[in-house]
């Protein structure tokens, strides 16, 4: 193994490679869809997933390094389409340190609605204010929901960093889900909860009208995200 001892951002290829895996392990790709990237911000690069290869047939190596110019620095497959959507975030949020896109179901879509594209995802459930960052009170919808632009663009990159902004996920208009996080583990951790808040959210409508939680209750909610959990 000393040819992987020396490879450069070791540490972020294998969180590539363990959190891709889970992508489709928890349901929320199918497929090669979705992608995920590391960043690590003392070298100024980021490790992400290599377009279009199965998960399971991922290793360390086959996971593209990035500069925060999207010049590939180091590894030999090609980056994911969506390198520009992952690179955007990290030049312009100093709080976001990992990215997870996804086709899950649910989130996908309701991000297909006009009703999402018009008023990002209703206050259906606290597991929503996952998605707000630190301590701020939010104005609007905790996940908002851009348009439909085409994969792989910039436009879709810079859409998708402007509806994240103070926040940790976006719905992508007829497409998925974007999320970040200050690591892999948030990051991932926002993506599953809110595929689980869209999923509510669809069964509640078929049941009944849905009952939303306040401005107010989001905000408590939020703050109690700051001191839950073992810290880290
Ligand atoms: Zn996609």
């Amino acid at each position: 193994m000393a040819f992987l001892d020396g490879m450069l951002l070791l540490e972020e290829r294998r969180a590539v490679v363990e959190y891709g895996q889970r992508l489709l392990t928890h349901g929320l790709t199918r497929g090669t869809g979705g992608n995920v990237s590391v960043l690590n911000r003392g070298r100024g690069l980021l490790a992400i997933s290599p377009s279009g290869m199965d998960y399971f047939e991922t290793s360390p190596e086959d996971v593209a390094v990035l500069d925060l110019e999207g010049r590939v620095v180091d590894g030999k497959r090609k980056p994911s389409s969506e390198a520009d959507m992952h690179r955007m975030l990290y030049n312009g949020r100093p709080d976001v340190a990992a990215v997870v896109h996804t086709h899950s179901p649910f989130a996908t879509a309701l991000a297909c609605t006009r009703e999402a594209q018009a008023n990002g995802l209703p206050p259906i459930h606290y597991l929503a204010a996952l998605a707000g960052t630190a301590g701020k009170p939010l104005e609007g919808p905790y996940v908002r929901c851009i348009p439909y632009y085409p994969f792989g663009t910039e436009l879709l990159a810079q859409a998708a960093r402007d509806g994240m902004e103070g926040r940790f996920a976006v719905l992508l208009g007829n497409h998925g889900l974007l999320a970040a996080g200050p690591d892999i583990h948030y990051a991932f951790n926002v993506a599953e909860e809110l595929e689980f808040v869209c999923e509510l959210y669809c069964r509640a409508r078929t049941m009944g009208t849905p009952e939303l939680l306040s401005d107010e209750d989001m905000g408590v909610a939020m703050e109690r995200f700051q001191g839950y959990g073992q810290g880290r």
